[in-house]
């Protein structure tokens, strides 16, 4: 039987090649941070990780986890609910409501889970989703699992919202769902206004502020700290994987009937394992570094700053961003992976993205900023963009 599976699977691969979108793994030798090293021996400054407040290798996470490790062991070899409930858990969990300004929170294995798993336990054929078209794919998913109506307005644009938020007026609940980040622009939608325009409908709000926490707003709170509307909205979902350690996690915070639900009723926190206590530890010094002080933010919104004003001096095309995302704009796929290849050669690791990950005809470099990068990297990485972007006549 095998064998006629093992032939479609060969030809469906060669198709993915064919087409140029077979997907490569480069493999890092050393730890994560703004300068790795690969497989073969070259070293390389990182512009391409999540790692947006340097935290993935900081010491005193290393330390936490190592800690959490002594103290409450490697696994917890259960889901919550049995036995995978510790201290630190809830101590975790509490942190995190407290970051965001929400009532409680609920741990995920991962944000892919957190999505996953909240559309299905709340809402039912009766109630509408009104979610906006980019949305992370593990929105979708968790949008799919749940029978409620489906509504999609046109990224970021608030008239279109109006108009679905129009559509869905007979439905019993109603939950406006976005990205606070979209990832390859770099851009925040008008939370303000979803949140006026949520209240004039009858709508709840959800955010996914797995690309924005610790980077968007002053103290890096995400889009409520950046457009002022901390506590009104009901759900936001989130990672650690991210800015937050770089590590493995999720999690959803908000009202707390919302949290107390979840913990009955959603399938990846109920059928899923504990997150090791390492790790959890590890988040919980994090959130406490947090607010002890807010050096690593200001020093990723002045690295940002600098980076944007030195490539917009240069010549280059951005587009307009409040993260740390920064897309250097190409137009051609082509272009996007010469460019890229030849940053390598450099000693700069970025990537080239193209159609489908992004409309036909817009490819680009996205250059993503972090607290670990110096000045001197910045620099570094500027001089090899206007020597590479002149060689490629992307600028004069
Ligand atoms: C990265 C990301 C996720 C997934 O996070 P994991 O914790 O790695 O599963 C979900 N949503 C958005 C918007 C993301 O950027």
């Amino acid at each position: 039987m095998y064998d006629n599976f093992k032939e479609f699977l060969t030809k469906e691969i060669q198709d993915i090649r064919d087409a140029g979108l077979y997907k490569e793994e480069r493999i890092i030798v050393s730890p994560q941070g703004a300068e790795i090293t690969l497989e073969s021996g070259q070293k390389v400054l990182n512009f391409c990780a999540n790692n947006y407040l340097g935290l993935s290798n900081h010491p005193e996470l290393v330390k936490a986890a190592k800690e959490g490790l002594d103290h409450h062991g490697y696994g917890m070899s259960s889901v919550r609910f049995i036995c995978g409930t510790t201290d630190l858990h809830k101590k975790l969990e509490q942190k995190i409501a407290e970051f965001f300004g929400t009532e409680d929170t609920i741990l995920y294995a991962a944000a892919f889970d957190a999505n996953g798993g909240v559309f299905e336990p709340l809402l039912t054929e009766q109630d509408a989703i009104i979610s906006d078209a980019l949305n992370h794919a593990s929105i979708i998913d968790g949008v799919r699992l749940c029978k409620a109506q489906r509504f999609r307005y046109k990224s970021a644009d608030m008239e279109d919202l109006k108009e679905q938020l129009k559509a869905a007026k007979d439905a019993r609940f109603k939950v406006i769902v976005t990205d606070s980040v979209f990832s390859m622009d770099g851009h925040v939608p008008d939370v303000k206004r979803i949140v006026e325009l949520a209240n004039q409908y009858g709508a709840m709000v959800m955010l996914d502020e797995s690309h924005s926490a610790g980077v968007v707003g002053k103290t890096g709170r995400g889009a409520t700290e950046l457009y002022d509307v901390r506590g009104q909205v009901e759900l936001i979902t989130g990672t650690l994987g991210k800015s937050f350690g770089g590590a493995i996690g999720g999690f959803t915070t908000g009202k707390k009937e919302i949290i107390e639900m979840l913990r009955q009723r959603s399938r990846p926190y109920l059928f899923s394992n504990s997150l090791p206590p390492m790790v959890v530890n590890a988040g919980i010094r994090m959130f406490e570094m947090m607010t002890e002080t807010n050096e690593l933010q200001d020093k990723l919104h002045q690295n940002t700053d600098y980076f944007l004003s030195k490539m917009t001096d240069a010549g280059f095309d951005i587009r307009p961003t409040q993260s740390a995302i920064c897309a250097v704009m190409l137009y051609d796929a082509k272009l996007s992976q010469d460019m890229a290849a030849k940053l390598l050669d450099e000693g700069i690791y970025v990537i080239g993205f193209y159609y489908p990950v992004v409309a036909k005809g817009l490819a680009r470099i996205r250059v993503q900023l972090s607290a670990a990068h110096t000045r001197e990297h910045l620099d570094k990485t500027i001089a090899a963009f206007i020597k590479v972007g002149k060689e490629l006549k992307v600028i004069k």
